[in-house]
């Protein structure tokens, strides 16, 4: 032990308990503040502890000390960065200093008196990754402070900041905070438009972060082996995860629970937890304590990777928290409510009860991602990438979700709440004035009648068709049923969906998709093997034919459900003519075992083939001779045709859907099935934005299927669009050498007045 410091390590456990006394005082602020210093010092038997408290304009003031100068607090200030307490200010990370003086960084403030002091220990009070102050203590006599007194510091500045944080120490309107510090000033971010629409309501954290009130430990033995008892149904609780997945969870999902358990085995993250513990803290104390070095590391790194491991980390310790606490899984929902998520998947999103969602908010996430999808079909407004968002976040903020152009307002000024409850009235007006042509065909100024469907998959957007006036459904995302459902639906409840679905679309036309199963489309029951590229593996029409018995079984729910009517159906991702031929050859055999069991049969079957992959996009004339319509999916097509992820934040909107390429292909596609006679349409998300269905319009399109939500826009833009005109416009521009003709095109819109 150092000579200087006879009683330091005296214990850090009589310090939290007097912390704790000093904390019931009925004394005001700056009284138990002074206090806290004082306790500190006498402690750690320091000549000198500090408390600089981060202010406005990213500036550390001293508000308390023992040991300097009375006069300066208050006084002495140091920006970020400025001097040994600014730079730790800027780093987050602690300062053990034999010589202070000696520092590079030392900047010397005549008003504190510090001269005296050689030795200097400083440590960032830190919460949810931000600094919100520093705590110093120092030493006449030089010498470098102990592991075990860095510790300590690091544990009472824990505290410090739990205490700065709730007001109790320095009321928050005191103290004027920075919106990076602590998140109680309005917060914007700009993010990624998702799905359309604005919310207003309270946050809820899909990963609501738990609130720790408990904070010194009475019984430490009692709380070690509550850390140990929470980390041990930890690794039980993911250790399961990997055995449930290890059946249907590939690529980057595994990837994570490999990386959780590794984490939550390991033995450096449960000594860090156990030391904080042995200082006094409880077991859920410690989680935070530890889990705030994480945060304060993970906001510094610059790495992509690095992050997400750090990421996992985070997620992991509240994993934890919740278990320590006992607090549910999933936090509870309430009506209009904002969630808030690092990404989620179409399950998740489900899980909650999608009327009483706002909006949504992702850290990450895609915008043709099936949670995206899913989003869109519910009409819930949807704002993805956005940066940073969740640690600026409180559980129950405010929150605005601009799904029209991607901005995420937390606890926004009362102004910015104002414009947009006003613009949420005025969606409210253009919701009318879509209502008023709800039942009007929409037909071009010259005369052209464009059809306009939906994409639907679930019983819930069934509703819809009527709601918005849709010409029938164009694309019926049959594996979504499956994906919802616990177990595999059985023939009799798939044979009753889709009477139900044909019975909601009355005489209007229905297209069923045969499942799509595969990529990012996994069954909870499914055993599905691991690929490394799962969205080029084995799924869809591929997957359905190496396992015709489920395919067989769908058709037959199709027909049976069809009885008397015209059934539509088409398949998947097909890549060549074959695979097309042989999933109609089995459905030839359905309807051969069905006449022959004098089974009651569709009116009319009509077979289409999707255009996913660019291949089947060279084989037009031979798929139309076989099919009788084709249905472009431009999601998957897009995906393909560029080599970019849909599903990967890094790249899905590194493209633009009106470039020159993908367009010219589509024309392609629209001129060989007219010369072939074959109905053509197009269901991939583009069709709901208005801008980019007025061009399939132009390149010949006269058939779009979209989320519903879309049909009011696309349906008002149709009716002012004079198809002639657009046609001769786009002539030329499809052979443009730019990047893309989206310019072009908004200009093409606004010089007609077009509602895009
Ligand atoms: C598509 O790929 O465009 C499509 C409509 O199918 P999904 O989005 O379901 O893959
Ligand atoms: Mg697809």
């Amino acid at each position: 032990m150092n000579p200087a410091l006879p009683h330091a390590g005296a214990g850090p456990r009589v310090l939290l308990r007097r912390l704790r006394e000093i904390m019931a005082q009925p004394i005001a602020a700056q009284q138990r503040l002074n206090g806290i210093v004082e306790l500190i010092a006498a402690n750690m038997v320091a000549e000198v502890c500090s408390i600089y408290v981060r202010r406005a304009g990213n500036q550390l003031e001293l508000f308390a000390t023992k040991g300097l100068k009375p006069g300066a607090v208050h006084k002495t200030r140091l920006v970020i960065g400025e001097g040994l307490v600014g730079e730790i200010g800027r780093t987050a990370e602690p300062l053990n200093l034999t010589d202070a003086p000696a520092h590079s960084k030392f900047v010397y403030r005549p008003e504190t008196g510090e001269d005296p002091y050689h030795s200097f220990l400083g440590v960032p009070v830190l919460k949810g990754g931000h600094v919100l102050g520093v705590l110093v203590v120092q030493n006449r006599m030089p010498r470098l402070y102990e592991e075990e007194e860095l510790e300590a510091l690091q544990t009472v500045a824990m505290i410090l900041a739990e205490i700065m944080a709730s007001g109790q120490l320095i009321h928050l309107d005191e103290t004027v905070i920075d919106a990076q510090v602590l998140p109680i000033r309005p917060f914007r971010q700009k993010g990624v438009a998702f799905a359309d629409g604005l919310a207003m309501g309270k946050a809820v954290l899909h990963a609501n972060p738990i609130k720790v009130t408990n904070l010194i430990a009475e019984d430490i033995p009692g709380e070690l082996e509550r850390l140990a008892a929470g980390l041990t149904q930890l690794q039980q609780a993911i250790e399961s995860m990997l055995s449930a997945a290890d059946s249907s969870l590939s690529g980057e999902p595994r990837d994570v629970l490999e990386a959780y358990r590794m984490f939550a085995n390991d033995s450096g993250w449960a000594r860090r937890m156990e030391e904080a513990v042995r200082n006094g803290l409880t077991a859920e104390a410690a989680v935070e304590r530890v889990q705030s070095d994480t945060r304060a590391r993970m906001s510094r790194q610059r790495d992509p990777y690095l992050r997400e491991r750090l990421h996992d980390l985070d997620d992991l310790a509240n994993r934890l928290l919740r278990i320590l606490v006992g607090a549910p899984a999933h936090p509870k929902m309430t009506q209009g409510a904002v969630l808030l998520a690092r990404n989620l998947g179409p399950a998740e999103l489900l899980d909650y009860d999608p009327a009483l969602i706002g909006g949504v908010v992702l850290e990450e996430g895609s915008p043709n991602a099936h949670v995206t999808i899913v989003a869109k079909a519910l009409e819930i407004p949807m704002v993805g990438m956005a940066d940073g968002v969740l640690a600026h976040v409180n559980q129950g903020d405010q929150v605005v979700v601009d799904g029209a152009s991607g901005e995420v307002h937390l606890r926004p000024e009362k102004e910015v709440a104002a414009y947009y409850a006003e613009q949420i009235a005025s969606h409210k007006h253009q919701r009318a004035e879509f209502a008023a042509i709800k039942d009007e065909p929409a037909v071009t100024l010259d005369g052209c009648r464009i059809m306009l469907n939906v994409n639907a998959g679930l019983v819930m957007d069934l509703p819809h068709l009527d709601e918005v006036g849709a010409d029938g459904i164009g694309l019926f995302r049959t594996e979504l049923q499956f994906m919802v459902s616990s177990t595999m639906p059985r023939l009799a409840a798939q044979k009753e969906f889709y009477a139900q679905v044909l019975d909601a679309a009355q005489e209007r036309p229905v297209v069923f998709r045969t499942l799509d199963l595969g990529g990012d489309k996994m069954l909870p029951y499914g055993k599905i093997r691991r690929e490394d590229n799962p969205a080029l593996g084995l799924r869809a029409i591929r997957l359905a034919l190496s396992r015709p018995a489920l395919l067989r079984y769908q058709m037959r729910a199709f027909l049976l459900a069809a009885e008397g009517r015209q059934l539509n159906l088409m398949f998947p991702m097909v890549a060549e003519v074959s695979e097309f031929r042989a999933a109609k050859a089995l459905l030839n055999l359905e309807m051969g075992r069905l006449k022959r069991l004098r089974q009651p049969m569709p009116a009319q079957v009509r077979v289409g083939c999707m255009i996913e992959v660019p291949s089947l996009a060279w084989s037009i004339k031979s798929i139309a001779a076989e099919a009788d319509f084709i249905s472009v999916g431009s999601n998957d097509l897009m995906q393909f045709f560029f080599a970019v992820d849909r599903g990967n934040p890094q790249v899905s909107t590194h493209y633009d859907f009106l470039s020159p390429n993908i367009l010219t292909l589509l024309r392609h596609i629209v001129r060989e099935c007219d010369v072939s006679g074959v109905p053509v349409s197009l269901c991939g998300e583009v069709a709901g934005r208005p801008l980019e269905a007025m061009a399939l319009m132009g390149l010949g399109f006269r058939t779009l299927s979209m989320p519903p939500a879309s049909i009011g826009p696309v349906k008002l833009m149709a009716r002012r669009l004079h198809l002639e005109k657009l046609q001769a416009f786009m002539e030329d521009l499809i052979d443009s050498p730019d990047r893309s003709i989206r310019p072009m095109l908004e200009k093409f819109a606004e010089n007609n007045r077009l509602p895009i």
